[in-house]
């Protein structure tokens, strides 16, 4: 499973500050990123605030992208058909193909409500196992897989 980083309370040996909670034996263990050292057991509050910050930056990931996406579909929006005509002309596709700004616009909104009913502050849906271990959820990561190749995207997000 993908692993998150977070502050440790003191830097590590190796002089690192990231580290990972892993759970073992039911145990929230706490190791370091950089040398994988084991670091100290994470107290319940310490491995809420994790899982917090995990889904924070998910969430703020996505909801730069959605602005992103939006500010595109009120451009398109504004053009005097409202929608964008693409032609590919590679002799395949079909000639033209139309992208509506409403239907962007929607999507976004859809997407934005599927971040809320997931993210921050929100109660853990089914997804979430009592070790964490699916935090963010599937549902956030896969929302966030499409900006793959963006460059703030992390390849721990990958699903
Ligand atoms: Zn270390
Ligand atoms: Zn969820």
């Amino acid at each position: 499973m993908p692993s998150h980083a977070f502050d440790l309370r003191e830097p590590c040996a190796c002089g690192s500050t990231a580290g990972r909670i892993e759970n073992r034996n039911g145990q929230n263990c706490v190791f370091c990123v950089k040398c994988d050292d084991y670091q100290y057991n994470a107290p319940r509050t310490e491995v809420d605030r994790y899982r917090q910050s995990v889904v924070d930056q998910l969430a703020a990931f996505l909801n730069a992208r959605l602005d992103e996406d939006a500010q595109t579909g009120r451009r398109i929006k504004a053009t005097r058909h409202g929608t964008l005509i693409v032609a590919p002309g590679d002799g395949e596709s079909p000639t033209v193909v139309e992208i509506s700004g409403d239907r962007l616009l929607a999507e976004v909104e859809a997407k934005r409500r599927i971040l809320a009913e997931h993210g921050p502050g929100s109660d853990p849906c089914d997804a979430h196992d009592a070790e964490f271990r699916t935090i963010p959820c599937t549902t956030l990561l896969l929302l966030a897989l499409p900006y793959a190749n963006h460059r703030d995207y992390r390849e721990e997000w990958r699903p």
